[in-house]
């Protein structure tokens, strides 16, 4: 043990790098980029820092050029699911002891290499599997997991810091202990910074866990797994399992050592998790703790005082970029008649100057969609509009090559209509523009039209209707802006996450998060302990 109280490196954001033309960070990820896509990696499963190859593999492919294979990676089998959860109990006899100083300095060490050598890697593994710009890139798997493993390690300092009261009898504290058992992180496409917090959040609190990362986006996910290791993570803390995800839901969900869940995902399938956790409360050894943040319709609310040029920009950058696909993404708005032609014509402007196609071109605005579901459920939603609806802009759909879809503008007198209400999860906005009278009605209405509460905003110079907003929309949105698009939460600034039917709200990056993964124990030591059972008031009738 250490004699002192070493203290967390206080985190500020990482910036990000511009990359603008000449800079030595763009010469780096174009190499980066060129060699990455020249080779077809193997991505083993890793279970106990060992390394397993089942031979049955599956490809990773770039999405914007669907034949060119980047990776073909294992499937484990229900043994290995099993040899996994057998792996985290045996670390977490070692890491659940060690001081928190030294759990933090691995992940503060992943940030630090993240930071330097490993940057580009992680950029060109996000913008070849997931189809990202290289700013998409940037302000994910690099800036936003370097800030997860930077402030989480304040956060729980802070939180361990949280004592109770003692007195000159007794000497009480509380005991931040990792849970019992191991927790399931499941992770999604969409961020690779989510991916890599979800497994290292419950980590850094000193719990193991078993990992299965989004079938499609392998790449970024297997290289998050490199870093951690290369960062000195022990084996088994981690353990790294691809492959069916209902099999290995299944098998990790059946476990009575299950003691928790870590889940960023759909919706529908996180109902599923819960579900089946319900059914199985008998078997578990504790409550398992269910975190799951999950999807979103996420609005745009314009007030008749709203300026124009401001509310386009934050419609076209937070509806179209990374292709709708964040779960913040703009993809309800609400604009009075009196401003909507001339927002409508700004937007439609810069929507027909966003260039579409390989990421790897950095003029690229739009990449393509993940992958062959999600294109053609896209597709669906653009068929529905051009049969319910008026397509403003945009409407195509090309898969030939890559899964691209056209950024689109949808225009519905129906603020009921399904395109307002279901979360699409592509680079479809649709616009309702209301009479200006209604302001007041309409908050109603924005409130009541999707079961999502994710994000949302609020454009408008009215102070009045900016409170009015603020209030009506409470519980519309677990991040509401102000004059500013809904997406592009930063770690420590706006801890991310929403309620009703888009999550548990537990703020990734946050305290709140971190507390989710300890089970306090409280100590009391008393000084002097009594010697006689009998109270003193005894000694007379
Ligand atoms: P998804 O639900 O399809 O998949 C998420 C993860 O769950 C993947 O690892 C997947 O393999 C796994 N999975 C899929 N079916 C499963 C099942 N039946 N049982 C167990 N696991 C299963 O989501 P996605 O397409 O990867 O990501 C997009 C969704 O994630 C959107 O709904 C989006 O809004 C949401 N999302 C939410 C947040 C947030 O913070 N609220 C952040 C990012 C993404």
């Amino acid at each position: 043990m250490l004699a002192g109280t070493p203290r967390v490196p206080t985190p500020v954001n990482e910036p990000n790098l511009s990359y603008l033309p000449g800079s030595p960070e763009r010469k780096e990820l174009k190499a980066r980029l060129a060699a990455m896509a020249a080779e077809k990696i193997d991505i083993p499963i890793i279970i106990g820092g060992r390394e397993i190859r089942t031979g049955k593999v599956r490809q990773a492919a770039m999405p914007h050029d669907h034949q060119h294979v980047l990776a073909d990676w294992h499937v484990a089998e229900p043994g290995h699911v099993r040899d996994a959860i057998a792996a985290a109990a045996e670390a977490q006899k070692e890491w659940g002891r060690w001081p928190l100083e030294d759990r933090a300095a691995v992940f503060l060490r992943a940030a630090e290499l993240l930071t330097t050598t490993w940057r580009a890697t992680l950029n060109a593994a996000t913008m070849l599997g997931q189809s990202k710009t290289a700013f998409q890139a940037e302000i994910d798997a690099a800036s936003e997991m370097i800030d997860f493993w930077r402030f989480n390690p304040c956060f729980a300092q802070e939180l361990y810091g949280e004592q109770p009261i003692s007195t000159h009898a007794a000497w009480n504290s509380a005991e931040y202990r990792p849970l019992e058992g191991f927790v399931y992180a499941v992770t999604p496409f969409n961020f690779t910074s989510i991916a890599g917090n979800l497994p290292t959040a419950p980590a850094l609190m000193g719990n193991t866990v078993v990992w299965k990362p989004a079938s499609s986006a392998m790449l970024s996910a297997y290289y998050i797994m490199r870093l951690l290791q290369a960062a000195g993570l022990p084996p088994g803390v981690i353990n790294f399992v691809p492959g069916d995800s209902v099999e290995i839901s299944n098998i990790l969900l059946d476990s009575a050592d299950l003691a928790g869940v870590h889940f960023t995902g759909s919706t529908p399938v996180f109902h599923g998790m819960w579900k089946k956790v319900g059914d199985n409360i008998d078997r578990y050894k504790n409550y398992p703790r269910l975190v799951g943040e999950t999807g979103g319709k996420d609005f745009i609310v314009a007030h008749p005082s709203a300026d124009a040029q401001e509310l386009a920009v934050a419609i076209a950058r937070g509806g179209f970029e990374y292709q709708g696909q964040k779960c913040s993404a703009a993809s309800r708005v609400y604009v009075p008649q009196s401003l909507w032609p001339g927002v409508r014509d700004r937007v439609v402007g810069m929507m027909r100057e966003m260039q579409m196609g390989d990421p790897a071109d950095f003029r690229t605005f739009i990449g393509a969609v993940i992958d062959r579901k999600s294109f053609d459920k896209i597709g669906g939603y653009l068929d529905d509009a051009r049969r319910n609806a008026t397509i403003v802009q945009g409407g195509g759909a090309k898969g030939e090559r890559g899964y691209f879809i056209e950024p689109t503008l949808v225009e519905t007198k129906d603020p009921g209509y399904r395109l307002m209400c279901e979360e699409i999860f592509g680079p479809v906005v649709t616009a309702h523009a209301y009479p200006d009278a209604t302001w007041t009605d309409l908050l109603a209405t924005v409130d009541r039209t999707s079961p999502y509460a994710l994000t949302g905003a609020v454009f408008a110079r009215d102070g009045a209707a900016i409170r009015e907003a603020r209030h009506a929309l409470r519980n519309a949105a677990g991040n509401f802006y102000i004059n500013d698009k809904p997406t592009g939460a930063v770690v420590g600034q706006q801890p991310f996450g929403g309620a009703r039917a888009s999550g548990t709200n537990d703020k990734a990056g946050s305290k709140m998060n971190l507390l989710r993964w300890v089970s306090a124990r409280t100590i009391k030591e008393t000084f002097a302990p009594p010697r006689d059972y009998k109270y003193g008031y005894m000694t007379e009738k």
